[in-house]
């Protein structure tokens, strides 16, 4: 045990990836795998394990793993993640797999002696009535938003384990909290997805079934601020160099729409002229939860891709899944 402190505690910066063991958890998913296609030309040796190979919630398998394959940097990313509608439905699948996974991996990495590691929070950890823009410190300041109460707690319980093995054996451990994230590799499950994803497939099927108009959940007035997976990868990879000296960032593209805003753009990406219908017996959730992203600008990091073009990449990125029966049938 002694020694592997001092192994935490002596750990110098990241300068850069060449040569470097670097574990990015949760690669199929899509954030995970837009971490991997950052890292086509870093000359980093990736260590990448699917679930059939490792489960995440399995203690012992996660240490025997790292224990033999030594990462040096880790991307924590590998979680349970899913819509407002999943959250309010699975709340002890939600909290129970991910506080295992993040005790897993975050033990885990001090164990081995991990550099450093990055762990991905949510928007949702912040308090439902938080002042905007949500600055880092408010964490843990306020009530959460019912709808999606058990996921948040254990995205917070993940920043503090993050921040409790940094305090007391001196790990590198940063956590990095993003707004609503979209882009390729994104989850369509018709009741699961997210609000990007949702209103993307009703809207395309509403344009292919020849439909007049296509439903959006809620009443159209929550706001939600988007950001492009590959900007939160690239946030991501630029925290791990830089000399980070806060352990909590926020990532965000510091403006936001409104859903009916959003469903309207979307339309207009996809080529649907028809009606919105807004499904009010579905959850709004969390009003609005702009984040203030001023401490990461100030390490010199800001988002690349712009909202239009963003979305117009995951619609075809929508359109190239639905060509292969695999992929139809894994967008369910
Ligand atoms: P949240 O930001 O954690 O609440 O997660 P979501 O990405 O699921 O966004 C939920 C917001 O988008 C709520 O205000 C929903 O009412 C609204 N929304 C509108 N249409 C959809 C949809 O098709 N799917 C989802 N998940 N949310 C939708």
């Amino acid at each position: 045990m002694a020694e592997t402190n001092m192994m935490a505690s002596s750990k110098g910066s990241v300068n850069s990836f060449a040569g470097k063991k670097v574990w990015i958890t949760g690669h199929k998913g899509m954030l995970g795998s837009a971490v991997v296609r950052s890292f086509a030309n870093e000359g980093a040796k990736l260590l990448l394990t699917s679930h059939a190979e490792l489960d995440l919630t399995d203690q012992a398998a996660v240490l025997a793993w790292m224990e033999e394959n030594r990462p040096e940097l880790i991307f924590h990313v590998g979680a349970k993640v899913g819509g407002i509608h999943a959250n309010a439905t699975l709340p002890a699948d939600f909290l129970r797999d991910n506080l295992m996974i993040q005790s897993n991996v975050i033990n885990g990495a001090h164990r081995v002696g991990v550099q450093k590691l990055v762990f991905v929070a949510s928007n949702c950890t912040y308090p439902t009535k938080a002042q905007q823009p949500i600055s880092e410190d408010a964490l843990l300041t306020g009530p959460l938003d019912d709808s999606i109460r058990a996921y948040a707690v254990g995205k917070i319980a993940g920043i503090e384990l993050c921040r409790a093995y940094r305090k007391q054996y001196g790990c590198n451990f940063i956590s990095v909290i993003p707004p609503n994230l979209y882009g390729p590799g994104d989850n369509y499950h018709p009741q699961h997805s997210h609000v990007v994803a949702g209103i993307l497939r009703r809207t395309h099927e509403a344009k292919v079934g020849g439909k007049s108009e296509f439903v959006v959940w809620g009443d159209g007035t929550p706001r939600r601020e988007l950001l492009h997976v590959d900007d939160l990868a690239d946030a991501m990879k630029y925290i791990m160099l830089a000399p980070a000296t806060h352990d909590l960032y926020n990532v965000g593209c510091s403006h936001d729409l409104g859903i009916s805003e959003l469903a309207t753009i979307i339309a207009k990406v996809i080529g649907f002229e028809g009606k919105i219908v807004y499904d009010t017996s579905k959850l709004n959730g969390t009003m609005c939860k702009l984040l203030d992203s001023s401490r990461i600008r100030s390490l010199g990091w800001k988002p690349k891709i712009e909202e239009k073009a963003g979305l117009r990449s995951a619609y075809e990125d929508f359109l190239h899944l639905l060509q292969t029966p695999e992929a139809r049938a894994r967008i369910g």
